[in-house]
């Protein structure tokens, strides 16, 4: 018999959830919790389909395109869709088990849900992205609705994707309805979606300093690390950089990008920004403040880290990283990616919190840390439900304040299900995963 896990990161992801569940006085409190479990880590719908399409020579191309509708208990089922050549069945499956206990962090009707394709965007001109959009909406259109499944971006899906997926539903539905989240601001979209992911894991990082240090002190002066380039990276890095804070690192798929001077500018980010809406390397970046180490990621290539937030995709911070990051004094880490730490990684945090209590490094996962982005999507359903446009800054505040309510939350079911001992930080790894999973285990 194989020992290969067929589905290694659902399993991972699954994996950590429950040793926490179990790790808490959860089941002994909620017997009937353990039965929900069981029915939770089985999608309720899986819609996996062939996406064929044309290049630009006129050649028949082929991907395989999925839907995993998770869990409808709290509401539609809700997230994103990625376009990547890694897309299978394990990492949509990963992917919409976390969600379904983010968008219950958030605090909104949002039931969970994720979707994508094994298409590779890079590479390919934008005709040919329009073209395989278009083609997997012919398909995608015939399951979703806005009461029933309310797709949005991930990596490889920005807002222009979504244009072209929106287009293209509302020539097979004949309607125009709020199926689809991070739309433009002219046609739908809220304002401060593209920023939600990025600024939400900032202010949860903020109320992570302000509650260890007692109100003293804040992203002023504070070096911080971001791995990722993309929309994620980018608004927590211009979002670090208005607080006070230094931008020490980016990165891609290729490598590392560290600043050597004085760490990364608006007009950085905006360069950078650039350069990926064009599909270019980081490495076309014209500065002489950075290196760029290829091969690598941030973590092991900086020094003196305060904060380190990973930004680009699951599995990108090993045990070992882990450990280099508190060895260079990081004091706070927190996933803008998904499942961004390993479970070694993980572990290692989690030993130094109870090791070093008030020193330690405290760790966020990002089913909390980046919930922003989800949550000012179900602000845009809301928006799109109402025929109504809040202003950047209504949406602003309401960002924050869910922020709060879902650090507030995991801070408190922490120190209720395994209540820390004297002088340690209650785990938010254990909070979030309870506080998540109570709320859609009620409701089913
Ligand atoms: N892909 C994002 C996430 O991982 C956003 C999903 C959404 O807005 O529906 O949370």
């Amino acid at each position: 018999m194989s020992v290969v896990s067929s589905e290694p990161e659902f399993e991972q992801a699954r994996k950590e959830l429950v040793s926490t569940l179990e790790n808490s006085s959860l089941f002994e409190k909620n017997p009937e919790f353990k039965k929900a479990l069981e029915v939770a880590s089985i999608p309720e719908r899986i819609i996996q389909f062939r996406v064929m399409w044309e290049n630009d020579k006129g050649e028949c191309q082929v991907n395989k395109g999925y839907r995993v509708q998770f869990n409808s208990a709290l509401g539609p089922y809700k997230g994103g869709l990625r376009f990547h050549p890694t897309v299978n069945l394990s990492i949509l499956k990963f992917l919409g088990f976390e969600q379904m206990f983010k968008n219950a962090l958030t605090g909104l009707n949002m039931g969970g849900g994720k979707g994508g394709a094994d298409f590779d965007p890079k590479g390919k001109t934008d005709n040919e992205i329009r073209k395989f959009c278009v083609a997997f909406m012919r398909e995608l259109s015939k399951h979703i609705g806005a009461d029933t499944d309310v797709p949005a971006g991930d990596i490889g899906v920005s807002g222009r994707e979504i244009g072209w997926l929106f287009g293209t539903y509302r020539a097979e539905r004949n309607r125009w309805e709020g199926v689809l989240t991070g739309k433009g601001a002219s046609w739908g979209g809220s304002l401060i979606r593209p920023e939600a992911t990025g600024y939400g894991l900032v202010y949860y990082v903020d109320l992570m300093i302000q509650y260890a240090s007692g109100g003293k002190e804040s992203f002023k002066d504070k070096r911080v690390s971001i791995s990722g380039s993309g929309n994620v990276a980018q608004y927590a890095a211009l979002k670090v950089i208005e607080l006070g804070g230094t931008v020490i690192s980016l990165s891609d798929s290729k490598g590392a990008l560290i600043a050597t001077d004085k760490g990364f500018t608006p007009e950085d980010i905006e360069k950078i920004a650039a350069l990926k809406v064009a599909r270019k390397a980081l490495t076309a970046l014209e500065a002489h403040s950075f290196k760029y180490v290829e091969g690598a990621r941030p973590w092991k290539e900086v020094e003196k880290v305060d904060i380190a937030l990973p930004c680009a995709t699951q599995n990108e911070v090993s045990g070992d990283e882990a450990q280099a990051l508190i060895d260079c004094g990081a004091k706070f880490i927190a996933e803008g990616s998904n499942m961004g730490c390993t479970q070694e990684a993980i572990d290692c945090f989690e030993a130094d919190r109870k090791a070093k209590k008030a020193e330690a490094i405290w760790y966020a996962p990002g089913k909390a840390a980046n919930a922003g982005g989800v949550a000012v999507s179900g602000l845009e359903m809301a928006q799109n439900s109402q025929r109504l446009k809040w202003t950047s800054e209504e949406v602003d505040a309401k960002l924050k304040g869910i922020m709060k309510a879902c650090f507030e939350n995991c801070l408190e079911t922490a120190k209720e299900y395994v209540t820390p001992a004297e002088g340690e930080f209650p785990s938010l790894v254990a909070g979030a995963n309870i506080a998540g999973f109570s709320k859609v285990a009620a409701a089913m």
